[in-house]
């Protein structure tokens, strides 16, 4: 599932398509043609702002946004944005994608919602959310509506990268704790960025491309294989129903 580094992504690969005019794409069809004026990205959630409304696109589970020259007749086609110069394909295997018309109002309505975005949050923030959950860190961190754009990949190697437990209780960090997982969460998504995101299942980059950072994976999808860091042998529970591996020995509890 695309997280913010494969949407952060996708986001800077879309910006050759600024300025210019979007010709055809359902539900669109009676407002164009009209020009990208930004392209801004919140957690999770892209937001493509045109002249008078907002178009949405949350990729959800198994969503591919590709840019190209050439309209294709594919498979798992959703939507297809046509500008100027480029088309913008929307993909989706299950079809959970959403693209929303909105207008001002409810843009700023639903960024409002959304916690503040796991790449862009202060550390006096990021400390006071940490502190305010009485519940396991992972599920904490989870949460969109309290921080944006981290999901159950990300979690898992930032928390083993940062040594703390997912069930820990997020209250009860210590302050260095806390300050070492906000900075392994900023490395570790500028280093997923650069690697063009992690390519585990569908996720492919908005040139077609598989993202790198799987390469990098310390724990996601390792269950049962040697920590990297001690040997000990990877551990695998459910937090908030979601399969967390971590090591029972770097990640004490
Ligand atoms: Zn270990």
């Amino acid at each position: 599932m695309p997280e913010l580094p494969e949407v952060e992504t996708i986001r800077r690969q879309l910006e050759p398509l600024l300025r210019e005019k979007l010709l055809l794409g359902a539900p669109l069809k009676a407002l164009l043609p009209q020009r990208l004026f930004s392209l801004k990205r919140y957690g999770k959630v892209l937001f493509m702002e045109f002249e008078t409304f907002y178009l949405k696109i949350h990729l959800r589970l198994t969503g591919n946004l590709v840019i190209k020259k050439l309209p294709e007749k594919e498979r798992h086609l959703l939507a297809i944005f046509r500008f100027e110069d480029q088309r913008l394909f929307l993909y989706d295997i299950r079809k959970f994608s959403e693209v929303v018309l909105l207008d001002k109002k409810k843009f700023e309505k639903q960024v409002s919602a959304l916690g503040k975005d796991a790449l862009a949050i202060s550390l006096d923030d990021f400390r006071q959310i940490i502190y305010s959950a009485r519940r396991a860190i992972k599920t904490l961190l989870l949460d969109q509506r309290k921080i944006a754009g981290l999901g159950n990949i990300y979690v898992d190697e930032i928390l083993f990268r940062a040594e703390i437990h997912p069930l820990k209780q997020a209250n009860t960090l210590a302050e260095e704790e806390v300050e070492k997982l906000y900075q392994v969460m900023k490395k570790t998504l500028k280093r997923a960025i650069e690697l063009r995101g992690s390519s585990v299942r569908d996720y492919v980059d908005a040139f077609g491309e598989k993202g790198l950072f799987q390469k990098e994976h310390l724990v996601y999808g390792k269950r049962g294989k040697p920590c990297v860091k001690c040997g000990t042998e990877l551990s695998y529970i459910k937090v908030a129903q979601r399969g967390t591996t971590f090591c029972p020995r770097c990640q004490k509890i």
